[in-house]
């Protein structure tokens, strides 16, 4: 064989690797039927929410696709002294201006739901969360005393759909024992001539609309905006602002961003925000790693501290967004979605629960124990 031909096989081989259709996407979903504690879709979710009963639940924003995004939050409000918008108060040099977070009795805590449409794992998490919270058990039954008592100590923002669209738009309901490929169609979506996007060239079309684009993937709402890179002072989506809003009006002192991808669980460092935040979303990991182990879990690596820069510096993003309106502590979370790809991160449905559930464990004691220190946010 020449040198010649050998390279056309292999660039038909990589052109095949590198393409699928619709069709194909559809054909390689599994046949299986999810427990029942997996929570893959949001038809029904509403109805769901509906039953809640020891918290409130309010539509914050709708969708391109007319698809509400909901905020449930237990535990009373707190209301405390208020005089500026956060950046202000900080060229005050006193953040209490914006809201006086020491004058609260409890930690407030928000949990920002996929706004990726399938990262559905942290969609299954909050509502399993939520449920945690009503009845004292997850949704396979299981007694989570501990999670229900520290929970019970804070104030709770939960958005479980943050990209409804997205998550309407992803046919498998879970990623578990599929691959990587099956990951960037769902993801990231495709290119008109069928070939796959991938991560990190889907952000160079934003929106994600127009001739060039074929299957839009669950990063993006109907109208092909990622919420993670919406223009935050001149929104392209509903779903960011609403998002921030929450934030702005709760003051939180601890807030995620969930999101999935192929590696084992890890906190990743928050950008353009201080120092000082990112060695508590650090700390945090630290303590979160500690509990995976004791759980016989898997874990990442620990996010590290350092400034902003280099050739490709990180971007501003939704976690970013969250803290400069807010002043949370605040950091993006990545679960692994339990592929079969050689170099994932192998876990099962159960296991990926458990890590979310203890994900939200490790936050909220980490919660109290700051304010418990009276060092509440930042
Ligand atoms: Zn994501």
């Amino acid at each position: 064989m020449s040198i010649c031909t050998a390279a056309m096989i292999a660039l038909a081989l990589g052109a095949a690797d590198d393409a699928m259709t619709y069709r194909e996407a559809k054909s390689r979903i599994p046949v299986r039927e999810l427990p029942t504690f997996w929570i893959g879709d949001v038809a029904g979710l509403a109805a769901r929410l509906e039953r809640i009963e020891r918290g409130t639940v309010r539509v914050i924003a709708r969708s391109p696709g007319g698809r509400p995004l909901h905020l449930v939050a237990f535990g009373t409000p707190e209301p405390v002294a208020r005089a500026a918008n956060f950046n202000s108060a900080i060229g005050a040099r006193d953040a209490s201006a914006y809201l006086d977070k020491s004058a609260r009795t409890k930690p407030v805590v928000y949990f920002i739901g996929p706004v990726h449409g399938h990262e559905i794992e942290a969609l299954t998490g909050l509502v399993n969360l939520i449920e945690v919270i009503e009845t004292g058990r997850d949704l396979r039954g299981t007694e989570q005393p501990a999670l229900r008592a520290l929970a019970d100590q804070c104030r709770i923002l939960i958005v479980p759909d943050a990209n409804p669209d997205g998550i309407a738009r992803f046919e498998p309901r879970a990623l578990y024992g599929m691959d990587g490929r099956d990951l960037r169609f769902w993801g990231q979506g495709t290119w008109a001539d069928d070939s796959l996007c991938g991560w990190p060239e889907c952000k160079a079309l934003h929106p994600m609309a127009g001739p060039r684009v074929g299957f839009v993937g669950c990063y993006f709402n109907d109208a092909g905006v990622n919420p993670m890179h919406d223009e935050f002072t001149a929104p392209m989506g509903p779903e960011a602002p609403s998002l921030l809003e929450v934030a702005r009006e709760e003051g939180p002192d601890l807030a995620v961003s969930l999101h999935s991808f192929e590696a084992a669980p890890a906190l990743l460092r928050p950008a353009y925000v201080t120092t000082e935040v990112q060695e508590q979303a650090r700390a945090l990991a630290a303590a979160y790693y500690v509990l995976l182990e004791e759980r016989g879990l898997p874990h990442g690596g620990l996010p590290n501290v350092v400034p902003e820069g280099g050739l490709h510096p990180a971007p501003f993003n939704l976690a970013s967004a969250v803290y400069h309106v807010s002043g949370a502590t605040v950091f993006t979370f990545e679960c692994p979605h339990g592929l079969t790809s050689e170099k994932a991160c192998a876990v099962d449905l159960e296991q990926i629960l458990d890590i979310q559930l203890t994900l939200y464990e490790a936050m909220l004691r980490f919660a109290l124990d700051a304010i418990a220190s009276g060092k509440p946010g930042s």
